[in-house]
């Protein structure tokens, strides 16, 4: 009898195939025209590699949307889930919990910052983050940057300046945008060596055109990730956080991509010796083992909602699985010392980076802060004409692309740029390998070129 169930089960067990069409035919892929949609059978996982239906090992050089910081499953998490699992599965969001309560004293021993409020994931945070700022400071607008993205929710599309917020514009009223500290195409046509920090001066024009008094915050990624690693100046932050200062405008500090290690902090703008008003963080806070976000507030915002109604509620906030999970998430940062193998590294990243921008001929720039990384594609060095044009593709982008796959690298490319951004837990051996099949790939754009 038990032999005819396992072998029902498989006769019964769907292909990779099968598995693909019935994603492909029964649900709508993200950013993606749906036909041209050609998701890889994830079937397995485990550290820095995932296994696909064909059971071939790829090696995972994107952490799955630059996520899984502590990479795949790592038995710490899922014991600490399965431990909550059993425990208790779900609390509404007016009860309180353990992991609730603990994740929410570390996430202000981490940051310095004094409470948080719990979403699902980066949008939701982002939408919170706007609406507390609008409710504390009493005034409307918002400034983001143009090569940002802030999630995709209506209220954090319109926030972005990436181009995926064309499609819900207007969107919601009171954005304002300003320019990018993109050094390498510098918006005000300026050399960082010699520059008066346009990239803030501006801000203060803006903001002064705007009516200080209209506006609440200032909405910046800590680290610009998916617009391509924009590394501000060193003084950047602090020139920034004086300016809001200066017109009584909170910095909200969306920390989802850059935060929890991937630049070797726990905050990208830790770097830069600056404190938030607010921060936001999803992705590395559980490393995407249970959807969680969260939107952390200075102790001024948190006492001013002592006595005032905080108007914003979500049925799975506080999540108990979801805190467990990041709970053991943030445990394995610090016990197994994650961060201090960002720096180790980062280090060699930024030293390959660097030798790779000096031997290939389409490469135009390399930026890279721990192990969060862009290699930037160009025509030609001089004139740096981008290898594919802004908020599209190229035949030399895609021919990178399909030859990083066919090794089984999974690499983030988007516009010119490919992204590096591991699995924190990488070693210096796996990190090596990956690059040179980089190298491969770039190669045969330079041939290409030629
Ligand atoms: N903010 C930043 C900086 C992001 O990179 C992302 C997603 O990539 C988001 C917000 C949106 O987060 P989510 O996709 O979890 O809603």
């Amino acid at each position: 009898m038990t032999t005819n169930i396992v072998e029902l089960e498989q006769i019964t067990e769907p292909t990779s195939q099968q598995i693909i069409d019935e994603n492909r035919d029964y649900t709508l892929f993200s950013w993606s025209v749906q036909n041209a949609a050609n998701p890889v059978h994830l079937k397995r996982a485990e550290g820095v590699y995932f296994w696909d239906g064909d059971d071939n090992r790829w090696l995972d050089f994107s952490s799955q949307l630059i996520n899984m910081n502590v990479g795949h499953q790592h038995p710490k998490v899922l014991n600490a889930i399965k431990k909550q699992v059993d425990e208790l599965c779900f609390a509404g969001p007016s009860f309180a919990t353990e992991p609730r309560g603990t994740l929410g004293k570390k996430l202000a021993e981490v940051t310095g910052l004094a409470k948080s409020f719990f979403t699902l994931g980066g949008s939701e945070a982002n939408e919170n983050a706007i609406k507390i700022a609008r409710l504390y400071t009493g005034r409307n607008k918002i400034i983001t940057r143009y090569r940002s993205y802030h999630g995709a929710t209506m209220g954090s599309m319109t926030a972005s300046g990436d181009p995926r917020r064309w499609p819900v514009e207007p969107g919601m009223p009171g954005v304002v945008r300003a320019f990018d500290p993109y050094c390498y195409r510098c918006p005000f046509g300026q050399k960082v060596e010699s520059c008066h920090r346009e990239c803030v001066s501006h801000i203060e024009e803006i903001i002064r055109m705007e009516g200080p008094d209209n506006i609440a915050a200032i909405l910046v990624e800590g680290i610009t990730g998916s617009n391509g690693l924009l590394i501000p100046p060193d003084d950047y932050y602090p020139k920034l956080r004086a300016l809001c200062d200066r017109y009584g405008i909170l910095l909200i500090d969306d920390e989802v991509m850059s935060g929890f290690g991937r630049t070797g902090m726990w905050l990208a703008t830790q770097h830069y010796g600056i404190k938030p008003d607010i921060v936001t963080a999803a992705k590395g806070l559980t490393s995407g083992y249970m959807p969680l976000g969260t939107v952390i507030v200075s102790a001024p915002i948190a006492e001013y909602f002592e006595t005032h109604m905080l108007y914003g509620g979500l049925t799975y906030s506080g999540h108990p699985v979801s805190c467990a999970a990041a709970n053991a998430n943030l445990a394995v940062y610090e016990e197994e010392s994650i961060f201090e193998n960002v720096e180790t590294q980062g280090a060699y990243l930024t030293h390959r980076l660097n030798s790779i921008e000096q031997r290939f001929a389409c490469v135009g720039d390399v930026r890279s802060i721990g192990l969060f990384s862009v290699i930037e594609l160009v025509k030609d060095k001089v004139t740096r004409e981008p290898l594919a044009p802004f908020n599209g593709t190229s035949p030399e982008m895609g021919k990178l692309a399909a030859y990083l796959k066919s090794q089984h690298l999974y690499a983030f490319t988007r516009f010119n740029m490919l992204w590096v951004c591991p699995p924190l837990i990488i070693t210096q051996e796996q990190l090596g390998n990956g690059l040179d099949i980089i190298e491969e790939g770039l190669r045969i754009v330079d041939a290409t070129l030629a």
